[in-house]
């Protein structure tokens, strides 16, 4: 899983209130979020999960395909 392609998704962002861009930094198995206020805050954890169970489920696609080999 690439969770520095997640951050740099989710540093696209903007906050609707503040116009202000976050800040998210990969680590190793997380993504740390700082930005300007609460509610962009739980959008983009929102997001982070979302994108997070999708690259899960396309590792795991790639898994089952090295299997069929
Ligand atoms: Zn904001």
């Amino acid at each position: 899983m690439d969770l520095r392609k997640i951050a740099r998704n989710l540093e696209r962002e903007r906050c609707s209130k503040h116009n202000e861009k976050p800040k998210a930094t990969p680590k190793r198995d997380s993504i740390d979020i700082s930005c300007c206020c609460e509610e962009f805050r739980t959008k983009l954890t929102n997001k982070m999960s979302s994108e997070i169970k999708k690259e899960v489920e396309n590792d795991l696609k790639k898994a089952f395909k090295g299997f069929g080999k």
